[in-house]
């Protein structure tokens, strides 16, 4: 799984005028998971449903 720096930086991933990620395939904000056994979240597309991890 990428990270969602590296999707933002690579342009699979943008940020909306709300400062939200958007997955740029599908242009749908991101769902957050949390997982409490991780120390990252994972953000998912509710569309395509790909992953990214978001480190604090
Ligand atoms: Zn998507």
């Amino acid at each position: 799984m990428e990270s969602t720096r590296k999707g933002l930086r690579g342009g699979d991933l943008y940020k909306d005028t709300y400062e939200r990620l958007n997955c740029a395939e599908c242009e749908k904000a991101l769902a957050t998971e949390n997982s409490p056994d991780e120390v990252f979240n994972v953000r998912k597309c509710p569309d395509c449903g790909r992953e990214w991890k978001e480190l604090p």
